[in-house]
């Protein structure tokens, strides 16, 4: 009778101090980003949708391991068309628990004249040149005087490439190079494949490959489903953790 109780008792305390738990937790994470309970992680708005801009850039920083002093780059929405996979790294990234440099993350989001795959406007081009524009103006000066190891910028394709998954830097001979093909070789399904041909590059990987910072293209298949899109995200981000800085 009285081990009734007490495990009783027990049982009581202890869904209280889960509730508890659960209940902190979410007050500390409202929108569930911030999965690995990093409290250095912050968010910090660097353009507001002004008149000339039409997009917000913003940077989450601090995640994988904040304490680390290698710090690395990683840049979603310079195409706005993309989107579907710059989701994939925002949703993966901040989960991950055992990274060991800190990242990260700008995040641009063109609010005019935007398409995506699988709802293309007429004319994609007008919300492709904003979230160009908006990388050279804000996310390069970031990048360039930031103390950064390295830059990836995370794109999408429609199939036209002869590999769906794949890195590369459009400067040759660069850290940037060595950098993506070392991911390349560390991973199973991410290939390293130059096409020669970007309209990006000008903006934002050229320049930091030109001026210190080395950098490289992430380019997925955004026709291939989703659980892929993850497992080739993940083998990104610890190829890109288990780099000799
Ligand atoms: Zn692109």
């Amino acid at each position: 009778m009285f081990k009734k109780r007490y495990l009783l008792i027990l049982l009581i305390i202890l869904v209280i101090a889960v509730y508890g738990f659960v209940s902190i937790s979410q007050m500390a994470n409202p929108d569930g980003t911030n999965l690995n309970n990093n409290s250095k992680m912050a968010r910090e708005v660097i353009a507001n949708n002004s008149a000339e801009d039409l997009g917000t850039v913003e940077v989450i920083k601090n995640l994988g391991n904040p304490d680390s002093s290698k710090k690395i780059a990683y840049v979603v929405g310079v195409h706005p068309l993309e989107n579907d996979t710059h989701k994939t790294l925002l949703k993966l990234l901040p989960q991950q628990t055992d990274l060991d440099y800190s990242y990260d993350i700008y995040v641009i989001n063109v609010t005019e004249d935007f398409s995506s795959y699988g709802k293309l406007l007429p004319d994609d081009n007008p919300g492709r040149d904003t979230g160009q524009n908006l990388a050279y103006k804000y996310v390069y000066p970031k990048i360039v005087n930031g103390s950064y190891e390295l830059a990836v910028d995370v794109h999408a394709h429609g199939g036209a490439y002869p590999y769906n998954t794949f890195v590369f830097s459009p400067v040759d001979g660069g850290l940037g190079e060595s950098y993506g093909r070392n991911v390349s070789q560390s991973t199973e399904n991410v290939s390293y494949y130059n096409p020669y041909q970007t309209t990006s590059g000008p903006y934002l990987t050229i320049p930091l490959n030109q001026h210190g910072v080395p950098a490289f293209y992430f380019e997925e298949n955004s026709f291939i489903s989703q659980d892929i899109k993850d497992r080739h995200m993940l083998e990104l981000i610890n190829g890109v953790d288990h780099l000799k800085l």
